[in-house]
């Protein structure tokens, strides 16, 4: 942190801004130029408040050296974070697919669909259980029942289950189906379930907030990387713009910017991210272009008769064909699918 100090400050300013540093256990340099001072803060600013320094007499402004998150951004651990799940390693050279419907339906919806996209090569299958609508109004998911179905699925397909947790006090159960765990977009700032999922443990797929900037993301995450939980996808699920056309905007320059900042897996969902089932198969492949670790995307055996998210869901066999088509891309970028 560096602060800086009005034309005007006094030789006392200076001082009680120095001696307020060193009280809190901090150590300062001094650089007095011609017409103001600046006072460096040698240590962890990310434990100091500005608010505390920019109300004290003679202060002009405060700037912040480091980021504010730590343990997960690149410069604390230089490589990849690599997340091992049925068979993937999320982060390494091959890129991630989960797919499956929005939400858990019935048993036959499920296993329609698990069929499906193992065929098309999918490890991992997606499905909420828990679903957090807009509307109260809307299909809330089955619950206890989604995730049985969940489970029967996911042995009888040996597919690995991301499925969505929406209050702290469900986390001990929805981690007993599920081998990941998402938070949801509207969730990403519950304090409190990141904490829980931070001492839970199990791998994390934090999506980013509609209104969420991507500092505020990485904030996210670091909460439960601060309980040594270092598993934790970040998720670009789209942000909410002037646009109409499309559901939410899909921001494709936060996958190099996340990949640049943080050495956590980076996962596209192009499906939430454009709300549109046709414009799914370009966002994905724009997404791999540009570095993403793995896709989310919704498939539906029947997306007319959805409960949610119908429109932006793909059929298997566009699923399928979108799957073939992206391995060129990823080979491209020297990937592997
Ligand atoms: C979902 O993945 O189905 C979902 C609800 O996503 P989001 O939280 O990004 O809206
Ligand atoms: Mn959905």
């Amino acid at each position: 942190m560096i602060i800086v100090m009005k034309m005007n400050a006094t030789d006392i300013d200076v001082e009680r801004v120095t001696d307020r540093i060193v009280e809190l256990g901090f150590r300062t340099h001094l650089s007095r130029g011609e017409e103001r001072t600046i006072i460096g803060v040698i240590g962890d600013e990310r434990q100091l408040s500005r608010e505390m320094f920019e109300l004290m007499d003679g202060v002009e402004k405060i700037l912040d050296v480091l980021p504010p998150f730590k343990l997960a951004s690149r410069d604390f651990r230089p490589e990849n974070t690599v997340i091992p799940l049925n068979g993937i390693r999320i982060g390494d050279r091959r890129i991630a697919v989960m797919a499956g419907p929005c939400a858990v339906e019935d048993r036959t919806q499920m296993r329609e669909v698990a069929h499906a996209v193992k065929e098309a090569g999918v490890k991992i299958l997606r499905a909420g259980a828990f679903k957090p609508r807009t509307s109260p109004y809307s299909f809330q998911g089955l619950g206890l029942e989604g995730l049985n179905i969940l489970a029967e699925v996911r042995e009888e397909f040996h597919l690995a289950i991301v499925t969505e947790v929406i209050t702290p006090e469900d986390v001990p159960t929805v981690s007993k189906y599920a081998d990941a765990l998402q938070v949801g977009a509207r969730n990403m700032q519950n304090y409190p379930l990141l904490h829980t999922l931070g001492a839970n443990g199990k791998p994390v797929l934090l999506k980013r907030g509609l209104m969420s900037t991507l500092q505020e993301l990485l904030m996210s995450a670091e909460y439960i990387v601060s309980h040594g939980n270092y598993q934790v996808m970040l998720c670009e699920r789209g942000i909410r713009t002037f646009e109409t056309y499309t559901r939410y905007t899909f921001d494709i320059n936060a996958v190099p910017v996340l990949k640049s900042l943080t050495h956590l897996p980076v996962i596209a969902d192009p499906s939430h991210g454009t709300g549109k089932w046709n414009l799914v198969a370009p966002i994905a492949k724009a997404a791999v272009a540009a570095g993403a670790d793995g896709l989310l995307i919704e498939v539906h055996p029947h997306p007319s008769l959805a409960l949610s998210d119908g429109a932006q869901s793909l059929k298997p066999e566009t699923f399928a064909r979108l799957m073939a088509e992206l391995q060129a891309v990823a080979q491209a970028v020297g990937r592997e699918l």
